[in-house]
Formats: structure tokens, C-alpha cells, sequence
């Protein structure tokens, strides 16, 4: 029996300032919401989720580039779904200086922020290549130095590729010169999004043996397995697809005027009792491994999450399975809470 435990709203409400070649959202040209628009929805379903004991989470992809006031109300929304945050993503935001940026930062950190995540792919040869910004690597390292020089804890994630394999310990090095993170992790490409086009250049088997021991302490050595490694691992495995599931209601310039005037319980409702039939018929992990693994692919991907999810994005696109238009909630609802906090844990 499907149970929703957590709805996510999901918003494009700041304009990321980057056009990443691996942007799992896609397409970032698009318009945004308006910003009352988008906080007068999320008011009104945190408010409703309150009120009937639903979990409530919101995202503001695609960025937090907020201004003060905006990031006042994010801080307070964050607060009233039971989670104040004191993280932020620093993607996608538009280019300061150092100085600058310690202003930024400084602010905000008044307020309560505590945590700051930056994502890089490579030395700048790579990393501003692969972020379609030139000065992008040195610009995100005078941003982390503004952050050590605050006191805040800085997180590191860097994309590996067969590309640039060798340039990431220089990147470590150059990232160890100017302070210590509270964590480092280095991944393969995500499947999905813009970062499909780049599956010529997703690490296999073979790259993962020339990987440096300095990055290798970045990684995860056993989730690191090609889609045919975890085909032999998941073939006979009796997992079941969890009970209990995320979904997300999606905000778009062309549905939230009608979502903000409809009843949340009736919107809810609807999405859910298609998102829950949806899920009912979805295969469990052995059989999705059956019919959509790759069983010759050597393409790494790490954890099992991922690999799932690869497998379940071939099966929403086989027209056998004439998935509704609630797919992508699927999507979502295929990385269930639980799930995804265990992998998140063992890192
Ligand atoms: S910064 Fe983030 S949202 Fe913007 S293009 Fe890059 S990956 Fe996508």
C-alpha cells in the first residue's frame, strides 16, 4: 500500500546565470515564475500542509542568488516546514568578486547561514568549459576563500569524467591551498538532463582503475560499478519498492495562476491517487533491472540509486508502459526519502 509521506513544491523562480553542460534540470532558458506569484503558492500549501498533517518541502530551482529580503522569507519558510536550512547551493549564481562576495555571504550568514556547497568540474580548463562561464573555477575559488575567511563549513563536489581525470588532484591541491572543507566527494556525470549529450565522456571500468589514490579517498571504491557490474549485482535481489514515497507538484508560468486559485486539498488529491497507480504498476528493482540493464554497458555509475533511476527513466520512455503525465513526479517518487537518506548517510 503506497503511502505519500512528503510533497515537494517545485518551483523555476530564479534564473540561473549558468548553462552547465550537465544541468540536470535541462533547459535553463525558459521563463521563470514571479517571485509573488511562486511565494504566495508556497505559503499556501506549507500553510495547507500544516494545517493536515502533510510534510511540505519546496524547491526554488534554479538557484539561491536571493536578495536579502528573499532569502529572509526562504529562511522563514524553511523554519515553518520543520527544517530551518542554513545551507545554500552556490550554483548558478551571477559572477562577484571576493569582496563582493564576502558582503554576500557576511549577510546572510548574520541571518544563519552556516554551510555553503560549491560545485566544480576540473581545473578551469575543464570547469569553465564544462560551465559555459569563462572565469568561472576562479571566481567559485575567491567565493569559497570569502567563506574559510567567514567561518562558514564549505562543502566540495566534483564531477570526474574520462576528460579529466587526471587534473582533478590539482584541483584538490589548489582547493587544500585556500582551506579545509568540511567535506570533499568527487562523483561520475548524473544520467540525466542535459547531462545525457555527455555519455561519451561518462567514466567505464577501465577509467576507474587509472584514478588517483588522492581522488579515490573522494569516492566511494564499492558503489563504483558499471551498469553490467550492478546488473550481476541486482538481478536476483528481492528488494521491494519502498511503501512510502516522496512526490512533487510542479509549478510552471502556464499552470500556477490555476493552481494558486484550486483547493490544495483537491489538487493534492488528484496528483496523488495518479501518482500512487502510477507507482503501484512499477516493477521492482530485479525485474527493471530484467528488462531495461544495459548488460554491456561498462559505463560506471555510482550507488544503486543511480542506476536505478537510469533503468527507471528507460522504462517511463518505453511506449509499452503508456506512463500519464504525472512521469516526472514519478521520477521523484522513484528516489523515495528513505532511499535516498540511506546512500546519503554512507557517504
Ligand atoms: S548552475 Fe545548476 S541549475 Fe544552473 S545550469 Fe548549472 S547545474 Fe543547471
Amino acid at each position: 500500500m503506497t503511502n505519500i509521506k512528503r510533497i515537494t513544491v517545485w518551483g523555476r523562480v530564479t534564473k540561473c546565470a549558468h548553462r552547465c553542460r550537465y544541468c540536470l534540470q535541462g533547459d535553463q532558458s525558459q521563463p521563470g515564475l514571479q517571485w509573488e506569484d511562486y511565494t504566495q503558492t508556497v505559503e499556501k500549501y506549507v500553510k495547507w500542509g500544516n494545517q493536515n498533517g502533510m510534510a511540505i518541502g519546496f524547491e526554488l530551482a534554479s538557484n539561491y542568488d536571493l536578495t536579502i529580503d528573499q532569502y529572509k522569507w526562504y529562511l522563514e519558510m524553511t523554519r515553518k516546514c520543520g527544517k530551518l536550512s542554513d545551507s545554500l547551493l552556490m550554483g548558478g549564481m551571477k559572477m562577484r568578486n571576493e569582496a563582493e562576495m564576502f558582503d554576500w555571504l557576511a549577510q546572510r550568514k548574520e541571518l544563519g547561514l552556516k554551510k555553503v556547497i560549491f560545485s566544480m568540474s576540473g581545473t578551469a580548463q575543464f570547469h569553465d568549459a564544462m560551465n559555459r562561464r569563462k572565469g568561472d573555477l576562479e571566481y567559485l575559488l575567491g567565493a569559497q576563500r570569502a567563506a574559510f575567511a567567514l567561518g562558514l563549513n564549505v562543502e566540495q563536489r566534483i564531477f570526474i569524467t574520462k576528460e579529466n581525470i587526471n587534473s582533478i588532484e590539482q584541483l584538490c591541491d589548489d582547493l587544500d591551498a585556500i582551506g579545509k572543507p568540511q567535506r570533499r566527494s568527487v562523483y561520475p556525470l548524473h544520467f540525466r538532463g542535459n547531462a545525457r549529450e555527455l555519455e561519451d565522456i561518462r567514466i567505464d571500468e577501465n577509467d576507474v582503475k587509472q584514478i588517483p589514490a588522492g581522488v579515490m579517498r573522494y569516492m566511494m571504491p564499492e558503489e563504483l560499478l558499471s551498469e553490467r557490474q550492478w546488473a550481476d549485482r541486482l538481478a536476483s535481489c528481492d528488494e521491494k519498492n519502498p511503501d512510502n514515497i516522496g512526490m512533487f507538484v510542479y509549478f510552471e508560468p502556464e499552470n500556477i495562476k490555476s493552481i494558486l486559485s484550486a483547493d490544495c486539498s483537491e489538487v493534492v488529491e488528484t496528483r496523488k491517487e495518479a501518482v500512487k497507480a502510477e507507482y503501484e504498476k512499477l516493477p521492482c528493482l530485479a525485474e527493471l533491472c530484467e528488462r531495461y540493464a544495459d548488460r554491456n554497458s561498462k559505463k560506471v555509475h555510482e550507488g544503486k540509486n543511480k542506476v536505478a533511476g537510469l533503468w527507471f527513466e528507460r522504462y517511463t520512455e518505453d511506449p509499452k508502459n503508456r506512463i500519464t503525465p504525472y512521469a516526472s513526479e514519478l521520477l521523484h517518487a522513484f528516489y523515495p526519502t528513505e532511499r535516498v537518506s540511506k546512500f546519503e548517510q554512507t557517504r
